[in-house]
């Protein structure tokens, strides 16, 4: 028998959110999974890493901590300290909320798989397409999409290390799942949204942020994807170089 898998697990919603005690009982028959999340709330915290600040860590179970710090600090305190060998994947995840298009570069989510990517392995980020006005949350969908892609990935078809998948899931019933497209990131619209408040002590503040406003009808892109019923998986790497643009600026550039 090979050795069992290890998983390091983070998500950015926190230690307590429901996403992630999903993802752990997905992986669970899978192999061992080792979380470290954050103690709070970091959602759109992107990648941000702490380094003017101490780190408070709490450990919560047998290979579960808690860290009051963002996703990408969970994963490279995972990485480097807490677990005692290296991981076969970094999964971050379940997310409450979809990160599709543009919301990547926001996203915590996305960016605790990514910080596993820059540490030099493999990642998989798992987001649920939920809206604010959906009753229930399909876990139980998002945890069969979990196992299948883990599975593919473990078995059939392996990502490299330094890269990763971004894996949507529509908020429906299993039986309502029509599959999974493999997409490359689109266009996501938000409605501009500034809100200014007066506190009790008389001082303005502001909240940002518009609500969903649909997705570009681009071909192959995740977005159309999801609004079809399907799940979607980009994969994506580091790197932001834009190819197509090299050329232009060699032609003013001396090399
Ligand atoms: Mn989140």
């Amino acid at each position: 028998m090979p050795p069992a898998m290890r998983f390091l697990v983070s998500n950015d919603d926190g230690f307590e959110a429901p996403g992630i005690a999903a993802l752990a009982r997905a992986l669970g028959p899978l192999g061992e999974v080792w979380i470290v999340a954050p103690e709070q709330e970091q959602s759109a915290k992107s990648h941000a890493f702490t380094m003017w600040e101490p780190l408070r860590v709490r450990q919560r179970g047998a290979r579960q901590w808690s860290v009051a710090g963002t996703p990408a600090d969970c994963v490279y305190l995972g990485i480097h300290h807490f677990l005692d060998e290296p991981p076969d994947l970094v999964i971050s995840g379940i997310n409450r909320g979809s990160n599709l298009g543009q919301d990547v570069h926001y996203s915590g989510t996305v960016a605790a798989a990514l910080e596993g990517c820059m540490q030099g392995y493999s990642g998989l980020a798992f987001s649920l397409h939920r809206s604010s006005e959906d009753p229930v949350d399909h876990w139980e969908t998002a945890e069969e999409v979990v196992q299948r892609v883990v599975n593919a990935v473990m078995y059939d078809s392996p990502v490299p290390k330094g890269a990763m998948l971004n894996v949507n899931i529509p908020n429906v019933p299993p039986e309502n799942l029509k599959g999974l497209h493999a997409t490359r990131l689109g266009r996501r619209f938000y409605d501009p949204g500034v809100h200014m408040r007066v506190d009790p002590r008389g001082g303005d503040y502001y909240w940002i942020g518009g609500p969903h406003a649909g997705f570009e009808a681009t071909e192959g892109t995740d977005g159309p994807s999801i609004d079809g019923g399907f799940a979607t998986v980009t994969p994506l790497h580091p790197d932001l170089t834009w190819h197509e643009h090299l050329d232009a600026v060699r032609s003013w550039t001396d090399g």
